[in-house]
């Protein structure tokens, strides 16, 4: 980098700065600045192209090409070579640019006589927002300080189109921010929701891109950045010692803060014009950037790291914390680029939906907002950047669809779609003290399943029975560390405090596959999901087990106590935990403890190969619960985490429907109590011929109950039963056509 071209960039964000200073709106402001740059860079053309919508760019200001063209001129991301910078956010810099790969001739602009072309994208924290163009007869490459002076320049476009700075009278770019915007995600939890955004982190504003004086604000980064630097090694000596993942995040943001690329290079930017505060985001932006498109897990951490840690920095330079000073709005529906299942927790039911970035349907953050039965969606693709705290926003849980600033027309059909949820409820709500009796006068006994305190209140609210599932691994979830025994069983009893004598069935904890504890050394398994979990981890490392079943035991303090073990693949495994609860029984027996006289064990059916165990373990066992989620998943060999297989077989599949009536016989030979507690069995049509199957005991989210009771109590399971044998009989692959057109002709 010469002196002289340090301040050739300089002096044209200077240049820069006087213009935006003129009270000149839209349009003139950013002839001006083409104007500008073009005198300054020496070059015949300049231009700025910014996206009309997210597919389309305009042509919106230039210097040097026909006027005319301006707002005429329009090209799809990826055509030509501004279109080309736009789709990969790379510089494109091409001395005899009409020959080159890709160009696209626009006879409108009269561009045909330039010969070198340098483009580089407008962007701002990883999202390309235009594309910059400087153009010349002359036919050279652009030097690398060129090149920088107008990514520089690209940077405070940037920001001064967030700002709004030239949206007074230009179509193209009418607020960011303020139009309608739809962003199709993933389903993490169903159901249809409105109300105003709720930013986890807001994002900080930068008003002053370029620097008045550069030496003050190397001074200030250098300042902010041993702040930083301070807060990173406090939070390194409060951290927990055994918290390996939370270490190693933090001897990253460590690694960073002292990172001699990173503050070179920022100043350089504030050498070069920039403030620190636009240093800093030129920054972040490029890590971003770069985000999108490694693909290596351990890499993207590390990029997300450097992420965080520019936030922090911008938050110490601007002064701007996470208290925004902003009000939470009364209906909050949170967005985040991701968020732990504690931080969520902390929220708690106070939120109406909950929008991610990131996420999976097995992060804790999705199994928390399960538990808390509050609508997610994740994979929302630039939902941070696009929403601002107070935004009007509606979810579509079901479709995994977001629509930011909606306008009437989706208002109108979106309310009306909540509006028949909400008479469905009520309908629901009238049947809640009504048993689940079907026509031909079966009572079917519907339990729901649970894993939080929390969800305690739908015993009562739902009409459930019972608690057919605790799922007990949320406790070791949400948590840095392993609990005691003591606060378990604190919990425990808790819950059955509030279950007021209703059956509660406990399921030891369950980790293992996507279930991975924050504080135990993850294992480098190949298919995790067939791995060292749940069950297999209890009897190998006992400790924790027995501990959990000392907690229960001592919760129960006498009262009635049914637990059960998850993934139970054969009858030893079955035996073994159960020999670890009569041994947990005989010692709290011998330590003092009142023990309880009625007390159930259970096994999980998850795995098809417990479907042909011995007589003697249907025998010996007190109750099955049929996991349907993972038992389907392995009947079918098809990854009940996997997008693109997830969905594949149908449970009302003859194959596996017949399974299920297999395990329905033995246990009725056996007289076995048998549920069933995966996810189908809070789906109405499945559930129904779960019952027509023989299933007498259903277990379900809470907010399924209303639905499947509803289907139940107006349902001939003797019919429906038929209706199944036929289309059995005629060799049908699925039953579910033929119990469609049944139900659809009889309710
Ligand atoms: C199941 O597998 O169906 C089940 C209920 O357990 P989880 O979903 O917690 O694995
Ligand atoms: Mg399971």
């Amino acid at each position: 980098m010469t002196e002289t071209t340090e301040t050739e960039s300089r002096k044209l964000l200077g240049r820069l700065r006087t213009a935006m200073a003129k009270d000149n709106a839209g349009q003139a402001r950013l002839d001006e600045i083409t104007h500008l740059i073009a005198d300054s860079m020496g070059t015949e053309v300049c231009s700025i192209y910014l996206f009309r919508d997210p597919e389309t760019l305009e042509l919106c200001a230039t210097e040097g090409l026909k006027p005319e063209a301006v707002h005429q001129t329009r090209m799809k991301m990826g055509e030509g070579l501004v279109g080309r910078v736009a789709r990969t956010g790379t510089i494109v810099n091409e001395a005899d640019a009409p020959s080159a790969k890709g160009f696209r001739y626009m006879p409108e602009t009269g561009e045909e006589i330039y010969s070198s072309f340098l483009g580089v994208p407008i962007r701002r924290l990883g999202e390309t927002l235009g594309v910059l163009v400087v153009q010349s007869k002359q036919a050279r490459q652009f030097s690398s300080d060129e090149l920088y002076a107008l990514e520089v320049v690209a940077m405070v476009l940037a920001e001064m189109t967030e700002l709004g700075a030239f949206t007074a009278d230009n179509a193209a770019m009418t607020a960011r921010h303020k139009q309608a915007v739809l962003i199709r995600g993933g389903t993490g939890q169903e159901g249809a929701t409105e109300g105003h955004v709720w930013l986890h982190e807001p994002r900080v504003v930068v008003t002053n891109p370029i620097a008045d004086d550069p030496h003050k604000e190397l001074e200030r980064l250098r300042e902010a950045v041993e702040t930083l630097r301070v807060g990173v090694d406090q939070m390194l000596a409060g951290a927990s010692g055994g918290d390996t993942e939370q270490m190693q995040v933090l001897e990253a943001y460590r690694m960073f803060a002292n990172s001699k690329g990173w503050m070179r290079r920022m100043e350089e930017d504030i050498s070069r014009g920039l403030s620190a505060e636009a240093a800093v985001e030129k920054e972040q932006s490029t890590a971003r950037a770069r985000l999108s498109q490694v693909n290596d897990a351990y890499l993207r951490d590390r990029l997300h790291d450097l992420d965080d840690l520019s936030n922090r920095l911008l938050r110490i330079l601007t002064g701007q914390g996470t208290e925004t000073g902003a009000d939470m709005p009364a209906d909050p529906i949170l967005i985040a680029r991701n968020i732990g299942p504690a931080e969520l927790l902390d929220y708690g039911r106070s939120l109406k939906g909950i929008v991610l970035e990131e996420g999976s349907v097995g992060s804790h953050a999705a199994i928390v907002a399960r538990a808390l039965a509050i609508p997610l969606i994740i994979n929302a693709n630039r939902i941070t950047t696009e929403a601002l705290n107070g935004d009007h926003i509606m979810l579509d849980g079901d479709q995994g669809v977001v629509h930011l600033r909606p306008d009437d027309t989706v208002v109108t059909a979106f309310r009306d779609k909540i509006a028949m949820q909400a008479q469905a409820q009520e309908r629901y709500a009238s049947i809640r003290d009504e048993p689940a009796t079907t026509q031909c006068g079966t009572t079917i006994s519907l339990q729901m399943n649970a894993g939080l305190m929390a969800d305690l209140p739908s015993l009562e609210s739902s009409g459930a029975e019972g608690v057919g599932l605790f799922r007990t691994e949320l406790q070791f979830l949400v948590r840095n560390q392993m609990p005691k025994r003591s606060e378990l069983s604190a919990l425990y009893a808790r819950v059955l405090d509030a279950a007021n004598g209703k059956r509660v069935v406990f399921r030891t904890l369950d980790i293992g596959s996507d279930k991975v504890l924050p504080y135990m050394k993850p294992q480098e398994e190949p298919n995790p999901a067939l791995g060292w979990r749940a069950i297999r981890v209890g009897l190998d490392k006992p400790g924790v087990m027995r501990m959990q079943l000392q907690a229960l035991i001592r919760a129960a303090n006498g009262r009635p106590l049914s637990i059960m073990f998850p993934f139970v693949a054969q009858y030893e495994e079955y035996k073994a935990a159960k020999a670890e609860m009569d041994k947990a029984m005989e010692r709290e027996r011998i330590l003092g403890h009142e023990v309880p006289g009625d007390l159930e064990i259970g096994a999980m059916l998850e795995t098809p190969s417990l479907a042909f165990a011995p007589d003697r373990f249907y025998d010996e066992v007190d109750f099955l619960s049929i996991g349907g989620n993972d038992l389907k998943q392995f009947f079918f060999a098809a990854d009940r985490e996997n997008e693109r297989v997830r969905r594949r077989y149908d449970t009302l599949n003859v194959s596996f429907l017949t399974f299920l009536e297999q395990i329905v016989r033995r246990c009725e030979a056996s007289q076995t109590s048998l549920s069933f507690c995966g996810e189908d069995a809070g789906r109405p049509i499945e559930a129904a011929c779960f019952a027509a199957m023989g299933f007498r005991m259903l277990s379900m989210r809470p907010a399924s109950i209303g639905p499947v009771k509803h289907m139940l109590r107006r349902l001939n399971l003797v019919e429906l039963r038929a209706v199944i044998e036929e289309a059995r009989a005629q060799g049908h692959q699925s039953v579910r056509p033929a119990v469609m057109a049944y139900l659809r002709n009889n309710s």
